[in-house]
């Protein structure tokens, strides 16, 4: 990898939000977007998420990909999943410079506008492995 790397979210654009996958949520992340939406913890569970064996998951609604997810952005912004806000600044996208302009396909705010120290990019990527261990920790 470079010593910084470009990224901007780009107005009006919903694709990563918009595309199939599952999107991953800390303990942290149920309490505050529950407390946000005015629903107790469990209330937001039974509607919004479900756990399997070591994760806590979104549901997805019959269809899209997510619940939150308007024409206008993302519902919940401001207490978004520790997933949505670390993109594109995951673990796997910043292993190698090559995978980092690969992800240009699925994003079009890599390349342009803010320039991010390199350490910044993988501060970020090193919270997703605290967060997340199961799934970093294969
Ligand atoms: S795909 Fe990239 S530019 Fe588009 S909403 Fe997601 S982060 Fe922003
Ligand atoms: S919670 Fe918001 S940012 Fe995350 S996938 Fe859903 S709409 Fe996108």
């Amino acid at each position: 990898m470079g010593r910084a790397l470009r990224f901007e979210c780009q107005p009006g654009c919903i694709r990563c939000c918009d595309k199939k996958g599952f999107v991953y949520i800390t303990e942290s992340d149920l309490l505050r977007i529950a407390a946000f939406l005015g629903l107790t913890p469990s209330e937001f569970e039974s509607r919004y998420a479900y756990r399997t064996r070591h994760t806590l998951r979104l549901r997805a609604p019959r269809r899209g990909n997510c619940h939150f997810l308007t024409p206008n952005g993302c519902s919940i912004h401001s207490v978004k999943p520790e997933q949505c806000r670390a993109y594109p600044f995951w673990p796997e996208i910043l292993s190698s410079h090559d995978r980092w302009l690969a992800e240009s396909a699925a994003c079009p705010g890599i390349g342009m506008g803010h320039l991010y120290q390199i350490e910044t990019a993988l501060e970020t990527a090193a919270r997703m492995r605290v967060v997340y261990p199961w799934q970093y920790s294969r």
